[in-house]
């Protein structure tokens, strides 16, 4: 048998480094070293229960698990099949019997494509990556695929970008092979920075051999010979691992020169980020690369015509790139038979505030709000009554109760007044003040604003004033009007993509939680 523990960051956080190290000696005590074999994976997604493990053959899934429990398992499970009930995630217990973790209302809706390997492999190990059948599908474009094929494919099969924007992945391919240039690149963001979002961390945690695999394939496709992963400093288990996978790759000669004697090179170098959150923007991202201060360009140019280094450059966030193996594996009518009609294929959301089940979900694209909170989230903590869901984090916005079926789609989030975004999604009861949301999200792009104009520079600051009035009383009905000018005139002007949506968490709110607002004016006057 094996056990699988989780060593995502969420349940390293809940201890599982001191549950593996005490599984272990517990085991050579009982004499199993040889026939139970513990592995570390990533994230399974239920984060609020950590740390978590799961017991093969029998798949039982363990929640929060204490080093003190462990004597137990060894001793009750893994020496007599006898499963420990007491510690088993509740959902999974019936009278009768132990259900399966696909049976359960979190994982029964799920469909895991980009999160296929999270919480199944040893992350830390290439063959178990190979095992899944990792690499496959680089080894089927490089001995049987031309580039215009590869385009093609992942053209057809409706990909869109992850990140938040939805460009269709194969179209920014095209550009960027039809470009000549004595050298291109590849890039992967994994600047994940808003607040609450952990997709990209977890996928790298879990599975960082996926997005070496994608973005080599990508090399081939545009004719690129270099890849940069730009990672965020503040995740230093999905760098390590990265950085193992990488080494490994290289190993196995998957990197390097003459991949699979095809005649074509490729290599990956990682580039830490700082911490601020412009630099999740592709033109701010390639101007860190390059060694300056990480400030947006204008665009035109785009940089699959003049990117990093002047060069024509593609950039994908991690978990488009976690999908590409299997489009080229299983085609592309398989990923676009999921999903709806413009958003192909599955989302992964991270999911958190006022919700019982916090994690990490991947569901397809078309699945409601309420599925995901009701179902999957298990609802509402404390039996209150929920209110709005935000997605998309600074840039996005709020959706009302009253829209809570609305399928999940690029679009749809977009005719509501909120976006996609990377796939934050922070649940609020009713207890919870809107403006103060509105207040939050703004405070963030106020300190995150790079400064290089004054839309944003200075118009986020005063935005932040006014809201700071509202709250306090402190303004007039006129004053709430103002905002909302302001808001559109910022939306206008702004350089970037940060400017351009920051005023979405206030727009949303005054436009489903319009009464709130004057309220807290009509209130305290
Ligand atoms: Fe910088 Fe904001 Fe202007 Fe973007 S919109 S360039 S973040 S000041």
């Amino acid at each position: 048998s094996h056990v699988l523990v989780c060593g995502g960051t969420g349940c390293t956080s809940s201890g599982s480094q001191q549950i593996i190290d005490t599984l272990e000696q517990e085991i050579k005590k009982a004499g199993l070293s040889e026939e139970v074999k513990v592995v570390k994976t990533g994230c399974f997604g239920l984060c609020a229960l950590g740390p978590i493990m799961i017991v093969y053959p029998e798949g039982s899934f363990y929640s929060m698990v204490k080093p003190e429990d462990i004597p137990e398992i060894v001793s009750e499970h893994l020496l007599k099949g006898r499963i420990v009930k007491r510690l088993l995630y509740s959902e999974t217990v019936t009278d009768q019997n132990v259900k399966s973790l696909n049976e359960t209302e979190f994982y029964k809706k799920q469909h895991r494509v980009a999160l296929k390997n999270c919480g199944v492999i040893n992350p830390e190990n290439i063959d178990e990556y190979i095992g899944a059948d990792g690499y496959q599908a680089l080894g089927k474009v490089l001995t049987e695929m031309k580039p215009e094929e590869v385009i093609q494919i992942i053209k057809d099969s409706g990909l869109r970008g992850r990140g938040g924007g939805g460009f269709p992945t194969g179209v920014k391919w095209g550009f960027a092979a039809a470009n000549q240039a004595d050298q291109k690149y590849v890039c992967c963001n994994a600047d994940e920075g808003d607040p609450g979002a952990f997709m990209d961390r977890s996928i790298l945690e879990g599975d960082p051999h996926v997005v070496i695999e994608a973005m080599t394939i990508a090399g081939y496709a545009i004719g690129a010979t270099q890849g940069y992963v730009y990672i965020r400093a503040e995740y230093p288990i999905a760098v390590k691992r990265l950085e193992i996978a990488i080494g490994q790759a290289r190993e196995y000669g998957l990197l390097g020169k003459n991949i699979f004697d095809s005649g074509f090179d490729f290599d990956i170098e990682i580039r830490l980020g700082a911490g601020a959150f412009v630099c999740g923007e592709e033109t701010a991202l390639m101007t860190s690369i390059e060694g300056h201060r990480g400030e947006p360009r204008p665009r035109p140019p785009f940089p699959a015509v003049k990117g990093l280094f002047g060069k024509p450059t593609i950039l994908n966030n991690v978990e488009t790139w976690a999908n590409i193996p299997q489009i080229i594996l299983k085609g592309a009518d398989w990923f676009a038979s999921m999903g709806t009609e413009k958003s192909k294929g599955t989302k992964v959301f991270a999911v958190g505030g006022k919700i019982h089940n916090t994690g990490l979900v991947e569901v397809p694209m078309g699945t409601t709000l309420r599925e995901i909170i009701e179902e999957i989230g298990g609802g509402i903590p404390n039996g209150k009554k929920f209110k709005a869901a935000q997605t998309g984090g600074p840039s996005g916005g709020c959706i009302p109760a009253s829209l809570i079926d609305t399928p999940i789609d690029y679009d749809n989030l977009l005719a509501v007044g909120s976006m996609m975004g990377s796939g934050g999604l922070i649940v609020m009861d009713e207890d919870t003040c809107m403006v103060d949301i509105a207040k939050f999200f703004l405070e963030f792009t106020v300190d995150e604003s790079c400064g290089k104009c004054n839309p944003c520079r200075i118009g986020t600051k005063r935005m932040y004033e006014m809201l700071s009035d509202i709250c306090k009383g402190n303004a007039t009905l006129e004053d709430i009007d103002k905002l909302e000018q302001l808001c559109y005139e910022i939306k206008a002007g702004s350089l970037c993509a940060l400017g351009q949506s920051a005023p979405n968490p206030v727009l949303s709110t005054l436009r489903y939680f319009r009464d709130e607002y004057i309220a807290h004016v009509v209130d305290k006057r």
